[in-house]
């Protein structure tokens, strides 16, 4: 184990010119995540100097076995933590051999949203909130609970500390750190409300890289829940019952949000969000219906609702921002197994583009 931890830990670049390149993508079903890696002669810092590169997508769900080639076009590079030194991950999205986005592509729509000029105008900015669990390997059951059995009822686990109440947090806190070294603009983390349930924010990001960190920030937990044998879920509902879902929520600002009396701005974007309410659903995440409820800190699914410090809204308007009359709301309605690619663009579209 000594030497194989020692050749894990060889630093490329010390000794060589080359440079390893994780590529990573978005599979077929939309959440799960692959990866490959390829030989680079030096070190590379934009995406624009990285070559094209292909997989097979008969293997991933995302193409027929006759004609199985998908193009991974690099988008956005991290330092990976993983290997270190000048080697990278890349962010990638994918693309039919003519050049078309695959279905599952869903940044390339974004992107266009936001290279429109009237949304770089606004400099968008976005702070998600990834919620997930963590899950026993075997036995797919949360991190510290009982096999078969149930831990004491939620209260004691929101930012808890003990053996008792916080399970998993070196995994928590490795991620942390990983990402912070990739270049992932993480602003904290949290134990949440059931335990085993965990968060960490992303932001503020601008326009299309805060998807591309969530997306580099869950390839990472991925990678660091792998070597720890444990399960990340993003399951919007893991456990039935009286135990929190897992969300993702979306904090969102512009430029006119933010400037002195943009409390009207932000009013108009609530309105517009509301008027929209049905569309941003279905965009949401997979099962959010079951976190939806009406409880455990959410709206119900089927009406929209706002509020200032309301945790039970739709939307929530911090009491920061009412008393500065100023700054930015919260979408609490995406699930923990989101898009970021959809979520932030469809904000972005409704709130800026869309004339009603
Ligand atoms: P909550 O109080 O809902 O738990 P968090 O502190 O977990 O909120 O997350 C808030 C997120 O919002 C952070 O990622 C933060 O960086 C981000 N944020 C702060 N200010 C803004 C802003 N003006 N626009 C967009 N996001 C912001
Ligand atoms: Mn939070
Ligand atoms: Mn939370
Ligand atoms: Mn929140």
């Amino acid at each position: 184990m000594a030497l194989l931890n020692n050749l894990v830990n060889l630093h490329l670049g010390d000794s060589t010119e080359k440079i390893i390149a994780e590529y990573i993508w978005i599979g077929g079903s939309g959440v799960d995540m692959r990866s490959k890696a390829r030989t680079l002669p030096g070190s590379v810092s934009d995406p624009k100097e990285l070559p094209k590169w292909n997989y097979d997508g008969s293997s991933t769900g995302q193409a027929p076995g006759e004609n199985s080639e998908v193009i991974l076009h690099p988008e956005a590079i991290f330092k990976d933590p993983f290997r270190r030194g000048s080697n990278i991950l890349v962010i990638c999205d994918a693309y039919t051999p003519a050049g078309e986005p695959i279905p599952t592509n869903k940044r390339f729509s974004a992107e266009k949203i936001f290279s429109h000029p009237n949304v770089i105008a606004e400099e968008p900015w976005f702070g998600i909130e990834q919620e997930y669990t963590l899950l026993q390997r075997d036995v797919h059951w949360p991190l510290g609970w009982p096999i078969g059995g149930f831990p004491r009822p939620q209260g004691p686990y929101y930012c808890g500390v003990g053996a008792d109440k916080a399970f998993g947090r070196d995994i928590v806190d490795s991620h942390y750190k990983a990402c912070l070294y990739a270049g992932i603009s993480v602003s904290g983390v949290n134990g949440e409300v059931m335990p085993g349930q965990w968060e960490f924010q992303v932001g503020p990001a601008v326009g299309i890289s805060a998807g591309d960190q969530i997306w580099a920030a869950r390839y990472i937990l991925e990678r660091i829940t792998e070597i720890a044998g444990v399960l990340v879920s993003f399951d919007p509902k893991p456990i039935q019952g009286d135990w929190n879902g897992a969300g993702a929520h979306t904090n969102y600002s512009t430029k006119s949000t933010r400037r002195n009396g943009g409390m009207d701005e932000i009013k108009r974007a609530i309105e517009k969000l509301g008027l929209r309410h049905r569309e941003h659903i279905t965009a949401y995440g997979e099962g959010n219906e079951r976190r939806l409820t009406g409880r455990h800190e959410t709206a119900d699914i089927h009406t929209f609702s706002w509020g200032i410090a309301d945790r039970g809204a739709s939307i929530r308007v911090g009491r920061e921002t009412e008393m500065a009359g100023n700054g930015y709301l919260e979408d609490r309605r995406p699930a923990s197994n989101m898009d970021p690619y959809v979520v932030t663009s469809m904000i972005a579209e409704t709130t800026i583009l869309w004339k009603p």
